[in-house]
């Protein structure tokens, strides 16, 4: 029988994943990688950015973190180390292509109307019921020529964090040409060596946009090279319950969100009537844990003091995944005033610096690095070559990217979109996802019908408009991981309680090494 080409786009975390998983079927993947080397976001990263989420809950199930390496919160370089030391742990390298830009793809097979007539994926349901193939146009960064791959099925794992930078809109005339100084994005910013970085920023007015991870580290090292002097300000829209450490009043966060008992405070999707019952009969308790968290992050940061106290609660912020770690000492650079908060719900560029509507002195800058985010959902729709697929992804322009168990579109067939959907811990959901999709590529289980897949999609966005409001594209699952990864245990035929006794399965955190084994 013929072996299965799969062709996996991106040698990050979950293209690493994609291929282990891949290859541990007996399959035969092939990755291709623009960069150099393995890692993604994790090869350009500030000197000073720090993994946010504990370390527990961002690793491989079957890999643990070196002892040499102590801290809670490893810094880039032992991040990337650590993934170094996976790759190379399972060999994975000698299926990289390193230095080879995926331009496009497009797929071979029946005509357009028949696949949006099929009632089961692909046509039979099955990963490569229809027979037809993807044709994969690629550049060589080096040689600059291009060439065409063939490959069964596509795993795309090409990131939400990079590429596309997300550059905000501006009123008629306020934009960026209105400014006389520098505008680069965080990427730019992330993207020069350390030493250039400092000298860059050094003596110039900075104005840091945004209020997320990479906008607050970057804060953090204008003020360490500025000081008082020239202070470095951080103009945001909206606060955000950004957190000191993940123990509020002493009790780990994971205690609070990452255990069965806390999910079961939450309305969740396809849930039946006794979950549905308990998650309203428990709401009070819902907004009391919300609270013990928001009043544990006040009293450890002076955000009364600065009015930095968000309006909404920690639970829409974690379950819009937009729960950031607060450099340590920012509130004290904060106070001693080498970084100004600055809130400007709408603002545009003028000669010297940044207009704030309905303030009439513009605030002067230098220097304006935009930590505003990537166009993640523009840098999936790109890769396809097929307008009908692009269209199929985007849905219409407030929909969320329409994805089975978050990996694949019901009507797409032979392909999978990994790393898109968020978490509070990215890898340790691409890696239940990966497992997920080489089960289905091997045959474990079959998929229900495009219509049964659509609707349960359908319920999934219910819950993320519900649970994020208008960060709900952001397509994130942080405050219900155990019960999304329960349905893909559930499809791969694997018990989703995986701890041992009833009070461990309701009280004890749920992490990556749970899902070690069937
Ligand atoms: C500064 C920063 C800090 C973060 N901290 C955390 C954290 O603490 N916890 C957490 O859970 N998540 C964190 N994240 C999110 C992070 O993105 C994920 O944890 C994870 O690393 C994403 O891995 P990935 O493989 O899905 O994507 P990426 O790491 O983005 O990898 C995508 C890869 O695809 C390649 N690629 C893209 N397009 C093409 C193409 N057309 N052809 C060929 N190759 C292509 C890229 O070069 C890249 O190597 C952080 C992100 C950033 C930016």
């Amino acid at each position: 029988m013929e072996t299965k080409k799969i062709a996996i786009v991106g040698a990050g975390i979950s293209g690493l994943l994609a291929c282990k998983y891949t290859l541990s079927k007996g399959l035969q993947p092939i990755v291709f990688e623009s960069q150099t080397c393995i890692g993604g976001v994790w090869t350009k990263t500030l000197e000073t950015t720090k993994l946010q989420t504990p370390k527990p809950a961002y690793q491989f199930s079957d890999f643990p973190w070196p002892d040499s390496v102590t801290e809670d919160f490893p810094d880039a370089h032992q991040v990337l180390e650590y993934i170094e030391s996976y790759a190379s742990c399972f060999d994975l390298h000698k299926h990289i292509k390193f230095s080879i830009r995926v331009l496009s793809i497009g797929y071979g097979g029946p005509p357009d109307e028949e696949m949006m007539s099929w009632s089961l994926w692909g046509g039979d349901g099955r990963p490569f019921g229809s027979g037809g193939k993807w044709k994969i146009r690629v550049q060589d960064c080096l040689s600059l020529q291009t060439e065409t791959y063939e490959a069964n099925f596509v795993i795309l794992c090409i990131g939400r964090f990079g590429g596309i930078p997300n550059i905000p809109e501006f009123p008629p005339n306020r934009g960026l040409e209105a400014f006389h100084g520098k505008v680069i994005h965080s990427m730019d910013y992330a993207a020069m060596d350390n030493q250039a970085a400092r000298e860059f920023v050094r003596g110039k007015k900075v104005v840091v946009v945004g209020l997320q991870k990479s906008a607050l580290d970057i804060a953090m090292e204008c003020s360490t090279v500025n000081g008082v002097e020239r202070p470095c300000t951080v103009l945001y829209k909206t606060e955000h319950w950004n957190l000191p450490d993940y123990l509020p009043w002493g009790m780990p966060l994971e205690r609070l969100y990452l255990n069965r008992v806390s999910e079961l405070l939450v309305h969740k999707p396809r849930e039946g009537l006794l979950l549905s019952l308990s998650a309203t009969l428990l709401s009070p308790l819902r907004w009391a844990v919300s609270k013990f968290v928001e009043s544990g992050i006040k009293q450890k940061l002076p955000l009364k003091k600065f009015g930095m106290v968000p309006k909404h609660s920690f639970l829409r912020d974690i379950s819009s995944c937009l729960v950031s770690t607060v450099p340590k000492k920012f509130y004290d650079r904060v106070e001693e005033g080498s970084i100004i908060l600055k809130k400007a719900p709408a603002f545009g560029f003028c000669k010297n610096g940044i207009s704030i509507d309905g303030e009439i002195e513009p605030l002067n800058s230098d220097l304006v690095i935009l930590a505003t985010g990537f166009r993640g959902e523009k840098k999936l729709l790109d890769v396809f070559e097929s307008q009908l697929l692009r269209d199929c992804l985007s849905g219409s322009p407030n929909s969320i990217v329409p994805l089975y168990r978050e990996c694949l579109h019901p009507r797409i067939p032979q392909l999978a979109v990994i790393g898109f959907s968020e978490s509070i811990a990215n890898l340790y959901t691409s890696e239940i996802r990966c497992r997920w999709l080489a089960e289905l590529l091997t045959g474990t289980f079959k998929l229900p019908s495009v219509k049964k897949m659509e609707e349960d999609i359908e319920e999934w966005h219910k819950y993320m408009k519900r649970s994020s409001g208008q960060n709900s594209k952001r397509s994130c699952i942080g405050a219900l991981h155990i019960w999304y990864n329960d349905q893909l245990c559930i499809d791969m035929g694997w018990n989703p309680k995986r701890k041992k006794g009833f009070f461990a399965e309701l009280f004890e955190p749920y992490g990556p090494t749970d899902y070690l084994s069937p």
